[in-house]
């Protein structure tokens, strides 16, 4: 079920044929990587790793079982005790040392990537300096963290706040940033003190295992593992296994919910990063031009595979034509292509044919409700899973395409006739993740980032992310932070000891 796009100029670029973004011989071991080293499985399933752009299978990677969760949970656990012990100097010189071996990888790390996702090198690139900023800032973090005050709050007992790891945590990523998704994790869950089992998505370990090969030397074995596989085997044993503290998992939102249920039998701490459907409320009174600019990369970054994306525009009636004028403009400038065909490329493909092919019925079923595609509209030409870049207007209020997650190149476009219906609709999706408000007048500026219910809220702007600051999601979108100070906190727990002064 694949339809042909209406834009006429959006062509997917290739790259020459005997240029290779990678050499095969520098894949990752694909096997488990289990107290230090990579193992074989238990099992003999394997799982074809799909270059997005041509369909070749790049390779075949191990399918995990129970039992190699097992192995890999026991190995933790036999760690966990003296690497909770070191001090955050010991472990902030470890995460500046994974930093080190990353960027000293950073061209193979980014190639790797863009191969195994379809991703522009310039996406890839920018996924790989996330990764080692966040282990630089953990790294820095770690050393500095703070509590409420020691004291004397009951009398003759003086009260001391301790911070501990939490202990095993097992981690699950998705496809859309598999690098920089495990290292958003690993980071602030190493640097508090903590053990891994991670699993990364069964479509994109290849630059997880090769981060393992990397920094293998650099760990004492056990801190550290990776078991392939798939969710509901690998993730699922993960989040049940009674030796496993916190399951944390950035994905959809069933897999969030699968592993939240099984977490609760063992009354596991949980921590979820799930989907997203982000508003853009843009005002009469916004500079439009800067608004669409923006969203070229907001909308469209990483072929809108994105959880932060500005893919669901609301904006005011009055100005809603030259909005959509401007959007179009700046849109249909974008990139398309392999990343092999170029450092200019800015848009790859979707990461794989069943995706591919729910992007695309999500834009039949929105043209058929009524929503009009005045750029894009439907696939480019294959080979691979490239769609073209798209703007929706005409969007029925309530339509799936305003509502659902696509999580491709689509950009609906809404009006609004007053601020108080601007942001009851912003508020009507079940996610919480981010949005954003486009104003020149302060005032409103502030308001509505206050009455905008995501975790993340930018006024003016869209998808610019710090390292110091958290990405958390609310509703739908999940609960526990990445990044910041914060997302120690929640790879740990305090402990308060009382001490009693006179005896
Ligand atoms: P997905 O939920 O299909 O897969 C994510 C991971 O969960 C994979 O490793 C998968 O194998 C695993 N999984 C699947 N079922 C499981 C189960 N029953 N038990 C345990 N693990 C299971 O998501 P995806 O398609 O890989 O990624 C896209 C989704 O991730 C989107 O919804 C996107 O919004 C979200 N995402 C969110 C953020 C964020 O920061 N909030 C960031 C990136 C992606």
């Amino acid at each position: 079920m694949t339809t042909t796009a209406t834009t006429t100029d959006s062509a997917v670029r290739r790259g020459p044929a005997d240029t290779s973004l990678f050499s095969a011989e520098a894949l990752p071991p694909l096997q488990h990587f289990i107290d230090g080293a990579f193992r074989a499985g238990r099992g003999t399933e394997t799982q074809a790793i799909v270059d997005p752009c041509t369909e070749a299978v790049i390779c075949e990677a191990s399918q995990g079982t129970a039992e190699d969760v097992d192995a890999a949970v026991a190995a933790a656990l036999a760690a966990k005790g003296s690497w909770g012990r070191t001090t955050p100097k010991k472990r902030s010189e470890v995460l500046l040392a994974i930093a080190d071996r990353l960027a000293e990888n950073a061209d193979i790390l980014a190639r790797l990537e863009a191969w195994n996702t379809g991703k522009p090198l310039m996406v890839a690139e920018d996924d790989v300096a996330g990764s080692i900023d966040s282990f630089r800032f953990m790294a820095g973090a770690a050393r500095a963290t703070t509590a409420l005050a020691a004291g004397e709050y009951a009398e003759d007992h003086l009260s001391v706040i301790v911070r501990e790891p939490l202990g095993v945590i097992g981690v699950v990523t998705p496809w859309n940033y598999p690098l920089l998704m495990a290292a958003w994790k690993i980071a602030p869950i190493l640097a508090a003190g903590n053990t891994i089992v991670l699993k990364p998505s069964e479509q994109t370990p290849l630059t997880t295992l090769k981060f393992a090969e990397l920094i293998a030397d650099l760990l004492p074995n056990g801190v550290f593992n990776v078991v392939t596989g798939l969710g509901p085997v690998v993730g699922d044993r993960l989040s049940q296994h009674p030796d496993v503290d916190m399951i944390a998992l950035t994905g959809s939102v069933n897999s969030g919910r699968a592993v939240a249920r099984n977490a609760a039998e063992t009354i596991k701490r949980v921590h979820l990063e799930l989907g997203g459907k982000a508003p853009v409320v843009i005002f009469e009174d916004a500079d439009l031009a800067a608004a669409a600019e923006s969203l070229r990369a907001a909308g469209y970054w990483n072929s809108g595979q994105e959880c932060g994306a500005g893919c669901r525009v609301l904006v005011h009636e009055s100005v809603a034509d030259r909005f959509t004028q401007l959007l179009v403009e700046q849109v249909q400038t974008l990139v398309i292509g392999e990343p092999t065909a170029g450092e200019d490329i800015e848009l790859g493909p979707l990461i794989s044919k069943a995706h591919y092919d729910r992007v695309l019925a999500h834009l039949e079923r929105a043209k058929a409700a009524g929503a009009k595609a005045v750029l894009g509209g439907g696939a480019l030409q294959g080979p691979g899973y490239f769609v073209a870049p798209t703007v929706l207007t005409d969007v029925p209020e309530g339509a799936a395409c305003s509502l659902e997650e696509i999580f491709g190149p689509v950009v609906t476009i809404e009006t609004f006739a007053s601020e108080e219906e601007a942001v009851t609709r912003a508020n009507q999706v079940p996610y919480g993740l981010a949005a954003s408000a486009w104003t020149l007048n302060a005032q409103r500026g502030h308001d509505i980032a206050s009455r905008l219910d995501a975790g993340t809220v930018w006024v003016n702007s869209h998808l610019v992310l710090a390292n110091e600051m958290p990405w958390s999601g609310f509703k739908s979108s999940g609960y526990g932070r990445d990044l910041s100070a914060y997302a120690l906190d929640d790879y740990s727990r305090t402990k308060h000891v009382m001490h009693h002064k006179g005896r």
